[in-house]
């Protein structure tokens, strides 16, 4: 279980913990803790401008506990310290752009001197976590209890086909390997293959130890053709484990790209309302899930809204992609007054704000830590770090 170092369990006071089930917690390493979120939210999907993972602090730490954040500031990391927690989770990363020393001249800086001084971690998990389907849009879509949920915006690249020559005898561990590998995926549906026999002709030339055959004669072996689809970001992982489990010395495998979209990577989502709804009951039901006092929102259009598209935090960026997909409406945050020209009559958009969008996403994190590490304690902050106010 990720490494768990169960010796001397710590006990974390409940009373300063309100969030916190009454069980005993182990400390765990925090590159263990950061593998569990990578697995899911792979770093190589954030976006060229972000700064997403280990911000401050060793991975080797041992961490006794994590607070939960969107944003990690000063009294974030007050809160941690006081609450016994010795990491932050965070949604946007407190280092963003470059610094060139770290003085306590501005927010940033003070936050990470505090937290270098006190020794708390500070982990960011931000456009990686926005570009999967399960991640920050899918909390937001469940609030708003969309159906059939899927990524506006497919981010392309991601899909490779590998296909393998494997000795008939051989298909079935080779294949094996690569779905525990994490080939094999489609949709809900894992240990995706197709297999077709033939035959395969090598001939081993000096030097060589050949598996099967004589060396320097022709020899001709029924083999199995497997192919096999995976994210890009396994490649290695897949194709070491195939190589690791093929008998010949050397294998012949090919890998192409592919121009089929993974259904689940990309940004901002799109699904629908069980019913229809009128523009201001939606806006009004927007505003009670979000426990928002003001949306900004274009003109209604006096149609009912059933397909949704939205995005968590600055989402213009989407605006023409929400209304190619037939979006009735699209929901997210940060847009400019021209920008909201940009709907043109086409749907309904609506700025709830960005840390009103994105709020949900620590509750998210709690649930998936809790999920994938039962036994390690996260929390939720209690610190609310939105630095916009509306009155
Ligand atoms: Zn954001």
């Amino acid at each position: 279980m990720y490494g768990h170092v169960c010796e001397g369990w710590e006990k974390i006071d409940p009373v300063s913990s309100p969030d916190l089930r009454p069980q005993s917690h182990c400390t765990m390493r925090l590159s263990d803790i950061t593998r569990v979120l990578e697995t899911w939210a792979p770093p190589v999907l954030q976006e060229d401008y972000d700064n997403s993972g280990l911000q401050v602090g060793s991975p080797d730490k041992e961490v006794k506990a994590a607070l939960v954040a969107l944003d990690c500031t000063e009294e974030v990391v007050a809160e941690a310290v006081k609450r016994g927690c010795d990491l932050v989770i965070a949604h946007h990363p407190v280092i963003f752009r470059g610094l060139k020393s770290i003085t306590g001249r501005t927010g940033v800086e003070r936050t990470l001197l505090a937290a270098i001084k006190q020794d708390v971690a500070i982990y960011a998990i931000h456009t990686n976590l926005d570009n999967v389907i399960t991640g920050v849009n899918a909390e937001i879509a469940a609030r708003l209890g969309l159906q059939d949920v899927q990524v506006l915006d497919p981010k392309p690249g991601q899909l490779l086909k590998l296909v393998v020559f494997v000795p008939n005898a051989h298909a079935e561990p080779v294949r094996t390997a690569m779905f525990s590998a994490g080939a094999g995926r489609v949709g809900n549906y894992d240990e995706c293959s197709f297999g077709h026999e033939g035959q395969g002709t090598f001939r081993g030339g000096e030097g060589s130890n050949a598996f099967v055959g004589k060396k320097g004669e022709r020899h001709t072996e029924p083999e199995t053709r497997i192919e096999t689809v995976l994210h890009a970001p396994m490649e290695r992982a897949v194709v070491q484990a195939m190589l690791k489990a093929h008998p010949y010395e050397e294998v012949a495998y090919d890998l192409y790209p592919l121009a089929n979209n993974h259904p689940g990577i990309g940004s901002g989502a799109i699904g629908r309302l069980p019913e229809p709804l009128e523009e201001a009951a939606f806006l009004a039901k927007v505003k009670a899930a979000f426990n928002v006092p003001a949306i900004k929102h274009t003109a209604m259009r006096g149609k009912p809204v059933e397909r949704v598209a939205l995005c968590g935090g600055s989402g213009a960026f989407l605006i023409g992609r929400a209304k190619s997909a037939g979006a009735d409406a699209y929901v997210t945050a940060d847009l400019k007054y021209h920008e909201f020209f940009g709907a043109e009559g086409q749907l309904l958009l609506a700025d709830i704000g960005h840390y009103e969008s994105e709020q949900f996403t620590m509750h998210l994190l709690q649930r998936h830590l809790r999920d994938k590490l039962p036994t390690f304690a996260a929390h939720l902050t209690e610190t609310v770090t939105n630095p916009v106010h509306i009155c």
